[in-house]
């Protein structure tokens, strides 16, 4: 008999360890069990495998307990092998999670070892058998056909042959079986030359193939040839016949950068990312498994696929917060990515026109080879205006579009080109005040402010999705006086660029209008064809885009992020500028920008228009110094959510209390509360994050009240 180490399928921490069972099947590591645990059936995994010459009761004798049975071992080919185990349990210490949520996260929802999940979908398949039948001269085309395509999917040969396929099944004379379901291939020619490398670009593919280091830091303007040196790498190892990994952030998935790809390689392509199904997501799974992908273009999720011989990971924008996982196990993409590299000598990028200030400080001190690429291919950088709102108002102008902003936008209208203008926030109004009592409207469950929508007229909480009517009378003080309305988003400035350039096609484009499946899509391929003149949206339009014909971009309230009060907020305010920048006049017209602004000095803003990375990372290293964050200190955030917020906060303090080591503690803070839960937070601060793991964990492996749940976060993107 087998004797197996299994993790469980179970949300409880304190089973965060192995089980030993016994089974008379063959098993091996990495494949799925089902067992019975306190009369409950649950999916497990297999850790380790022992062939024992015991029976079942003197190995029970020995232990000293009583070792049971396995149901049943479910997987012939394992599905976490030897390399992904490793990286789970790694995982498991590095985000002070549990084996079992770091093995769910890696598999894709159909295989994952979750009680009640579905089932793969299956296919009937016929073959010839080499029995001997009597067949009619229609039955023997049909018999025919299949022995000449060696298999036929059983639904082909009944459409084809409608009277014969289940006549021949039943006589015998062909054999049906089914199959999984798999992904199409998409092997096919490839329709794009490379371009030939400029000499900064051939400097930089030249550094990277010369060197032994893992990690390389690319830092280049966008329109520089980023993803042109990536398809350089990517052409050398896959013609070494090892694979590519290619992680761009969620937005930037985009069907033009698929479509890039795929006009590239003639390999076949694996695509993956969270807008696919179940089912697809699993017959991509399978193609990288089976060894028919060579590429492979996903999100986040996709580090884990299992690759057996990767020659390169690239990861562009990977400063992106779409790298983070914000449930358990909350991971970074490219920890993950840098892991695998080592284990499969594979070559990390790490690329970015504006690199996290964690990445960057590693750039420097040699941790991550650093490389600059500052010029862009057509050696032109957009012309960036500042335009100061505060003084633009004053002066009487629209508080929507300046007058400089309108003045560009229709020359650059009437030379037949097209604009794209961004602003970060959604809806109609921000927030709607009470004329008597000045109170915001807020959302019945969550303390945020809600949005007024014109389209629904209702109030819209953007958090938990809460819409209600805007109500007649104040829910604070009773007054009917009626309410005022304050700042704008997405919705009013259609309205206000419509009325200001009649005739014009506008196109927006925010989780309003993309909420269909493919919306997104279908908007920005209308305004490639130049269906429209005007694109505007939320930050979905700042990445990804390359369109020849925009040669103005507009960013309306673009320091609007610096109002929060999150660590990063400058980072993501000048990040936010960057992008917005790098889409105007990527093909060889000189691109404008306008940046309308209420803090114009602010470094963050000043440095964006300036297209200067290193002055900004400058200042933005004082600020972090100042206020003790990292790069200069390591945080791990635990925050504690609830019904009950006395006993939510009772919890964080008795976690405080218990807490022990060389570090900081700050807290418990109270945070807003969303989806009715009350929330608040314990901050550790310090310079050693094993001793900060080790003193969470340990306090997490008491056990914590069971109405309270927890969720730590090493290495937090934000405080908000
Ligand atoms: P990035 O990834 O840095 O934003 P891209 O690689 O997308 O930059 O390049 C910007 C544009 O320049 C693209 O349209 C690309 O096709 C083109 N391009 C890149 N490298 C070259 C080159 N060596 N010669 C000609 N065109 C190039
Ligand atoms: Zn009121
Ligand atoms: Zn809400």
């Amino acid at each position: 008999m087998n004797v197996i180490e299994c993790w469980m399928e179970h949300p409880v921490r304190k089973l965060d360890t192995t089980f030993t069972y016994w089974t008379d099947e063959p098993a091996q590591s990495g494949c799925r069990v089902r067992l019975t645990l306190r009369n409950r059936s649950v999916i497990g995994f297999i850790d380790s495998v022992q062939e024992s010459d015991e029976t079942p009761d003197e190995l029970s004798k020995r232990l000293g307990y009583t070792v049971r049975k396995a149901d049943a071992v479910l997987d012939e080919v394992p599905l976490i092998t030897p390399e992904l185990r490793d990286l789970a349990l790694w995982m498991r210490e590095k985000t002070v999670s549990t084996a079992i949520a770091c093995f769910q996260a890696m598999l894709p929802a159909k295989v994952k070892p979750a009680a009640g999940r579905s089932e793969a979908v299956r296919e009937r398949y016929v073959k010839v058998s080499e029995e001997e039948t009597k067949l009619t001269p229609k039955q023997l085309e049909a018999f025919l056909y299949v022995r000449d395509h060696d298999e036929v999917k059983y639904s082909d040969l009944r459409s084809k042959y409608p009277g014969q396929a289940k006549a021949l099944v039943d006589k015998g004379a062909l054999i049906a079986y089914e199959k999984e379901k798999t992904a199409e291939s998409t092997v096919h020619t490839a329709s794009q030359q490379p371009h030939t490398l400029n000499p900064y670009q051939q400097k930089i593919m030249d550094e990277i193939e010369q060197s032994d280091d893992p990690v390389f830091l690319l830092r280049g303007v966008t329109g520089s040839g980023k993803t042109e040196i990536y398809f350089h790498l990517a052409r050398h190892v896959l013609d070494e016949g090892r694979q590519v990994l290619l992680l761009v952030p969620e937005i930037a998935l985009t069907p033009q950068m698929i479509q890039r790809v795929y006009d590239r390689f003639g390999e076949d392509l694996a695509v993956y990312h969270s807008g696919l199904n179940p089912q697809e997501k699993y017959e991509q799974y399978r193609k990288v498994r089976t060894r028919q992908a060579k590429i492979v273009v996903g999100t986040r999720s996709a580090v884990f696929l299992p690759f057996h011989d990767l020659g390169l990971i690239v990861m562009d924008e990977e400063h992106d917060s779409s790298y983070k996982q914000d449930s358990q196990p909350a991971y970074h993409c490219r920890d993950a990515a840098i892991w695998r590299g080592a284990y499969h000598h594979a070559r990390v990028i790490l690329g970015s026109a504006t690199p996290s200030l964690e990445s960057y400080a590693r750039g420097i001190r040699g941790v991550y080879h650093l490389l600059k690429l500052d010029h862009r291919v057509n050696d032109t950088l957009p012309k960036v205006t500042l335009v100061n709102m505060k003084e633009a108002v004053q002066r009487g102008e629209s508080y929507i579009l300046s007058e400089t902003l309108r003045g560009k936008m229709e020359e650059v209208l009437a030379n037949g080109r097209q604009v794209i203008l961004l602003l970060n926030r959604r809806g109609y109004h921000a927030r709607l005040s009470c004329r008597a009592c000045q109170e915001v409207i807020t959302c019945p469950h969550c303390d945020l402010a809600m949005s007024w929508h014109r389209e629904s007229r209702s109030m819209k909480c953007h958090t938990c999705g809460t819409e209600i009517r805007v109500p007649r009378i104040c829910p604070k003080c009773g007054s009917d006086s009626g309410f005022t309305a304050y700042g704008y988003g997405t919705q009013k400035l259609e309205e206000e660029v419509q009325m200001r350039f009649p005739g014009r096609k506008v196109l927006r484009m925010d989780a309003d209008t993309t909420a269909r499946k493919n919306g997104h899509e279908e908007i920005l391929k209308a305004f490639g064809r130049h269906e429209a003149d005007i694109l505007l949206g939320t930050q979905m339009i700042a990445k990804g885009l390359d369109y020849p014909d925009v040669t103005l971009v507009g960013v309306l309230n673009g320091d609007d992020g610096l109002a929060r009060t999150d660590f990063r907020s400058c980072e993501t305010t000048f990040d936010l500028l960057m992008q917005a920048a790098g889409r105007s006049g990527r093909a060889q017209d000189h691109g404008e920008v306008v940046f309308q602004v209420y803090h114009p000095d602010h470094y963050a803003v000043s440095c964006a228009a300036q297209q200067d990375y290193e002055s900004f990372f400058v200042n933005e290293m004082h600020f972090r110094h100042a206020g003790m964050y990292p790069p200069y200190t390591y945080m791990i955030a635990v925050t504690f959510s609830g019904m009950d917020p006395s006993r939510t906060e009772a919890a964080a303090m008795e976690f405080k209390r218990a807490l022990s080591g060389n570090f900081k503690v700050i807290g418990v803070l109270q945070l807003l509360r969303i989806n009715d839960r009350s929330r608040c937070r314990i901050l550790l601060k310090g310079k050693d994050p094993q001793e900060m793991r080790t003193a969470v964990r340990k306090v997490l492996d008491q056990g914590i009240d069971s109405k309270v749940s927890v969720k730590v976060d090493v290495d937090p993107m934000t405080l908000d």
